[in-house]
This record gives structure tokens, C-alpha cells and sequence, in this order.
């Protein structure tokens, strides 16, 4: 028999129990959803390229969209961008930042070799990392990247093993992230993500025309240390737990594309 407290508990614990239920309820229908316009572009570019793309940059609209649903309809990172020429800034939602020649992935891997000898391969994977990161977290707060009903399943605690265990999130997460890739990595001149697969264990990522593997000599060992580090940061500030990339083919060693393996 229950005892006035073990009633409430028990209680409470139904109610908490229910609004699980709806809450799960309510995300599967949300992926579901969101997964059919994914998959609908996917099939109709286009659609995508001469209705939605316009649509993505109309003067009024465009204003309201935040970030990725503009470069789902279609919109390039350059039109996406803010710029702001009296201040000298530009930002892309929210996140300002700096254009640099590509020279600079030549010179931090100069400057570093001759500074920290052996070390250096580990300090150009922490700049990638924590540039990467940074930004995947400072676009998440700013709050101008993704429709606030969509955040949760771009973004959680527990996210790698969920997307281990569940095909479709696994699915939506790569739509998500072959997007911002592009805004981010292709149209930032870092090379062409032809891969971005949460499926695979490790995910993996595919990259070809490597702007770091492009500026350093033939070697026998992979080169791309700070693009290593930024994708591991990126999807360790997604998934919320400290994840690490690893690349194991590399142009710049005689490998027709740059391979990264990204796990705990
Ligand atoms: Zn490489």
C-alpha cells in the first residue's frame, strides 16, 4: 500500500512519464517532417534553384529566414552573409569573422614547425579545433542558424549514440551537416566535403581538393592537421562531448582524396 509520499512520487512519475511520451511523440514527427522536405529538395534541384533560391533571397523574406533554411532553399554562403562596410565587419548569422589569403594555412604550419619542432602537428589540430568548435557553438547560441523548433535535433546530449541506434536521425543529421559544410568549408575555400556520413562508425568525412594538402609538400604522412581539428570540433560542439578526428588517406601522400575517421 502507498504511503502519502510514495503516492506523490509515483505520481509525478507518471506525469513525467507522459510528457516523455509526447515529447518523443513530438520529435519523431518533427524528423519526420523534416526529413520529406530534406529529401524533397534533394530530388529537385531544380525546384530548388529556380523557385526556392530566389524566394531564399527575396529582400523582405530573406531577412527573416534564419541561416540554414535559406541554404536549404538554396542561397550560398555569400548571400547569406551580413556586411556591414561602415564598421568593417561581416558575419554570417551572427558570427562575425576575418578573411585571410590561404597562405595563412602555409605559414601557421611554417610558423609552428619552427616554434614547437615535434609538437607541431598537435598544436595546428588544437587551432582547428577549437576554431571549429568556437564557431559551431557561438552560431548555436546565437540563435540565427536554425529555426528554434529544429535545435533540439540538430543538437544534444547523447546525439552520437542516438544517431547510432536511429537510421533517420542518422539521415537528417547528414542533410544538416552536407549543408553547413558547404556554407562553411566549401564556400570558405577550405576544399569540396563530398562526404559528410554520421552512419558510418566512425563518421567519416570525405574532402577533395584539400586547400591545406594544396599548400604543403609531397609527404608519406597525412598533412591536413587543422582541417582534422576543425570538423572533430565542429561535431564535438553539436554533439556535446569531446570527439576526436583522425585522417587517414591525405592528398598531400599520394591519395586521390583526404579521409577523416571521427570518433571518442
Ligand atoms: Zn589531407
Amino acid at each position: 500500500m502507498f504511503t502519502g509520499i510514495e503516492l506523490r512520487v509515483a505520481g509525478r512519475q507518471s506525469v513525467s512519464l507522459a510528457t516523455h511520451y509526447r515529447r518523443s511523440m513530438f520529435t519523431g514527427i518533427k524528423l519526420r517532417v523534416a526529413l520529406a522536405a530534406l529529401d524533397f529538395a534533394e530530388r529537385h534541384p531544380r525546384f530548388v534553384r529556380y523557385f526556392l533560391r530566389p524566394l531564399a533571397n527575396a529582400p523582405l523574406l530573406s531577412g527573416l529566414l534564419p541561416v540554414l533554411p535559406r541554404a536549404y532553399m538554396g542561397a550560398t554562403a555569400f548571400e547569406i552573409h551580413d556586411v556591414d562596410v561602415e564598421k568593417g565587419r561581416i558575419s554570417i548569422g551572427g558570427v562575425d569573422e576575418v578573411l585571410f589569403g590561404s597562405e595563412i594555412v602555409e605559414i601557421l604550419h611554417h610558423v609552428l614547425g619552427e616554434a614547437a619542432g615535434e609538437e607541431k602537428e598537435r598544436y595546428l589540430y588544437e587551432i582547428g579545433y577549437q576554431a571549429g568548435f568556437k564557431e559551431a557553438t557561438y552560431a548555436l547560441e546565437k540563435g540565427r542558424w536554425a529555426p528554434k523548433i529544429l535545435v533540439p535535433l540538430v543538437t544534444s546530449a547523447g546525439l552520437i549514440d542516438r544517431v547510432r541506434c536511429d537510421n533517420r536521425m542518422a539521415r537528417f543529421l547528414d542533410h544538416v551537416e552536407n549543408m553547413v559544410a558547404r556554407l562553411i568549408l566549401n564556400e570558405g575555400g577550405w576544399g569540396r566535403i563530398a562526404e559528410f556520413d554520421y552512419r558510418s562508425r566512425p563518421i567519416r568525412v570525405t574532402l577533395l581538393y584539400s586547400q591545406e594538402a594544396a599548400w604543403l609538400p609531397p609527404s608519406d604522412q597525412p598533412v591536413c592537421h587543422i582541417f582534422a581539428g576543425l570538423v572533430a570540433g565542429h561535431v564535438s560542439a553539436v554533439s556535446g562531448e569531446r570527439l576526436e578526428a583522425r585522417e587517414v588517406a591525405c592528398v598531400a601522400a599520394g591519395a586521390e582524396a583526404c579521409v577523416f575517421e571521427i570518433d571518442r
